[in-house]
């Protein structure tokens, strides 16, 4: 993954060497070496992460990054505070200014690759959302996702492992006024807990006791219900090589001990927010797949999914010598229905149509609205006379009971005329039997309506 990392530091050495350590991971880097300047190309330019010092001449990184959230066009910009260990206050004060994450001088390398690439995956995850949120229609105003995006972070359903209970203590505690922290001692249970909970993020001890917290992070990256849910790992120092392996196998962050309070919240809300903007962009994205195969006033399957779908069902019957039948449903008189009612009373008569169609056919039937008051309903493992049967079945469930169309028009008498055709021949195709089906709809109309034709074949 790459992403543009403004590095903001007064020493040019220290500059160089953050640049060099980035640029090697194919990271587009940009420098500037006092506050303003950042403010400035933060302004004109906005980077996805934001690799700040603390102490410069000035402006300090506090400051900049006040100033960066506070302005409504920079305040999305993960911010990662540089701070010198023998300041541990800092952590806190950076917290206070809005910082998104810690880094300590001397900078480690795993650890500042870590940070960006997290930050950097919420920055596009962040962009994502505001993007779509500009169609307000379909999100709400745009102040309102800007401000779910800002509020995202807190109140997180946390799942924490670790078998000592002092250690566990400081994290609950840490944690506690933010977030709603559930706390197992046990792998095998978080592992029963983690599908059903639906949590935000898993917090594992690497040093448990009696148990082997990596083994538990490749099960929940394995399983297809905890696949998506983000783990962080608490190790202690100089744990290199199993970090590493856990770093390896999708764990996405973590935390050394002794576990401080700040940094922990700061990370915590990364990750609680990731978790939730892929989650609404994953439902959005079920949602626009829905859309593309559904009519939007009935829910029943539009055209496009008819013809791509009835030519496998079509298919199967075909090649296995199997009965599929057809039936074309057009609503009589619909013109005057909307001229006398009006164009919603028209829409909820269709509305209850494809409520009361849904209700005459079998699971495995396809039914799809063609447009306008026409339907068809395809039927695998259906005879033409069975087929009539269906048809005649939901033309009385139409005729004999009037449509409620509202407060003001009340109930109107609908009726309906149907074609039925089949597979009937070697050369058949789907676009044959519905033109059958059409000519047999055309005689029913003709005939006068509310009525059930079979193409004769
Ligand atoms: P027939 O008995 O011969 O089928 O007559 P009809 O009036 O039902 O048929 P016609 O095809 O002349 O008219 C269909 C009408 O359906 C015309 C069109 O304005 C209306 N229509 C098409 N789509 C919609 C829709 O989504 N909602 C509503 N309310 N009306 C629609
Ligand atoms: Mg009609
Ligand atoms: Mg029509």
């Amino acid at each position: 993954m790459t992403a543009r990392v403004l590095i903001v530091d007064d020493m040019l050495a220290n500059l160089k060497l953050l640049e060099a350590r980035l640029m090697a991971e194919y990271f587009e880097v940009r420098t500037a070496i006092s506050g303003a300047e950042a403010l400035q190309i933060c302004n004109s330019e906005p980077p996805d992460v934001i690799l700040l010092d603390i102490m410069m001449p000035g402006m300090d990184g506090f400051e900049v990054c006040r100033r960066l959230k506070s302005n409504f066009k920079t305040q999305y910009i993960p911010v990662v505070m540089v701070t010198a260990l023998d300041h541990p206050n800092d952590l806190l004060k950076g917290l206070e200014a809005g910082a998104d994450d810690f880094l300590t001088k001397p900078v480690d390398d795993l650890a500042l690759i870590t940070r960006v690439k997290n930050l950097a995956r919420l920055k596009r995850l962040t962009d994502e959302m505001l993007m779509r949120a500009t169609t307000r229609e379909q999100m709400g105003s745009v102040d309102a996702v800007g401000g779910a995006v800002l509020q995202a972070g807190r109140g997180g359903r946390i799942l924490l492992v670790e078998d000592r209970k002092a250690a566990a203590n400081r994290i609950v505690t840490a944690l506690d006024a933010d977030h709603d922290v559930t706390y197992v001692t046990d792998p095998a249970n978080a592992l029963i807990e983690a599908p059903d909970g639906e949590y935000d993020l898993l917090i594992v001890s690497l040093n448990l006791e009696d148990a082997d917290g990596l083994r538990l992070c490749s099960q929940v990256r394995s399983l297809d219900r905890t696949r998506h849910l983000p783990i962080m790992i608490v190790v202690e120092p100089g744990e290199e090589a199993r970090l590493h392996r856990g770093l390896d196998m999708g764990v996405n962050d973590y935390i050394v001990r002794p576990v401080n309070t700040s940094e922990l919240l700061a990370r915590v809300r990364t990750q609680v927010k990731r978790k939730r903007y892929a989650d609404f962009l994953r439902s959005r994205l079920e949602q626009t797949v829905e859309m593309a195969v559904l009519d939007p006033l009935t829910a029943l399957h539009n055209r496009h999914y008819l013809n791509s779908h009835m030519k496998t069902l079509f298919e199967e019957s075909a090649d296995r010598g199997r009965a599929l039948s057809v039936m074309l449903i057009d609503v009589d008189h619909f013109k005057s229905i909307n001229d006398t009612y009006g164009h919603d009373a028209g829409d909820e008569v269709l509305r209850e149509l494809a409520l009361r169609l849904k209700r005459n056919i079998r699971g495995i039937d396809l039914a799809c609205r063609l447009g306008g008051e026409e339907f068809v309903v395809v039927m695998p493992d259906t005879s033409i006379d069975s087929a009539y049967l269906v048809a005649e079945r939901l033309r009385q469930c139409i005729a004999a009971t009037p449509f409620f169309v509202g407060d003001q028009n009340g109930s109107i008498d609908v009726t309906a005329s149907v074609g039925v055709a089949a597979l009937e021949f070697a050369e058949d195709t789907p676009d044959l039997i519905l033109k059958r089906a059409d000519q047999a709809l055309y005689c029913a109309k003709r005939d006068g309506r509310n009525r059930v034709v079979a193409d004769a074949a």
